[in-house]
């Protein structure tokens, strides 16, 4: 507890491999919220990570290089969701299936940045509306991943056309 990501990472990790720059680390878990190279000193434990809009949560940490798509792997982490959905309330069951349709379009270069503002409108309906904390998850990570990367998310997009 409040070991900072970058100790964490460069001190006890061994870094990152082949010399390679840090990007973004993924903490909490698919629910956590992503971090950026401003996160490096930010103290791993409850108080501090709430106060920098993130969550300490399953205590995972995903570290990602400078060659990682933050877009990518988001998408993976919204399939996760819609995967896990029970189906029971509706904002969830339709909210998760929403969310994958719009990165998967979005990643195939056919989406544009309109797209990303809905994927935020839907996440946060569902934050608001779903009866149990899976359907409340997704918002986290979308809102961290496009706070911090929305125009790479933008440049990637514009690679796939
Ligand atoms: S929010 Fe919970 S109860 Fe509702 S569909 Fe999702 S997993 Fe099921």
């Amino acid at each position: 507890m409040e070991t900072s990501l970058r100790e964490i990472i460069y001190r006890y990790g061994g870094g990152i491999r082949n010399g390679k720059g840090f990007k973004a680390a993924s903490i909490g878990g698919a629910a956590g919220a992503f971090v950026d190279e401003a996160g490096l000193d930010v103290g791993m434990d409850y108080d501090s990570l709430r106060d920098y809009s993130a969550v300490l949560g399953s205590g995972a940490i995903l570290v990602l290089n400078e060659d990682a798509s933050i877009v990518e792997l988001l998408r993976g982490i919204l399939h996760f969701f819609a995967h896990e959905s029970c189906g029971q309330c509706a904002p969830c069951r339709i909210g998760t299936d929403r969310l994958v349709a719009i990165l998967d379009r979005f990643c195939s270069g056919e989406g544009s940045e309109q797209d990303l503002d809905l994927l935020l409108r839907v996440a946060r309906m569902m934050r608001d509306t779903s009866f149990c904390p899976l359907g409340q998850s997704p918002v986290m990570p979308i809102e961290s991943a496009l706070g911090a990367f929305k125009q790479e998310s933008l440049d990637y997009a514009a690679t796939r056309t």
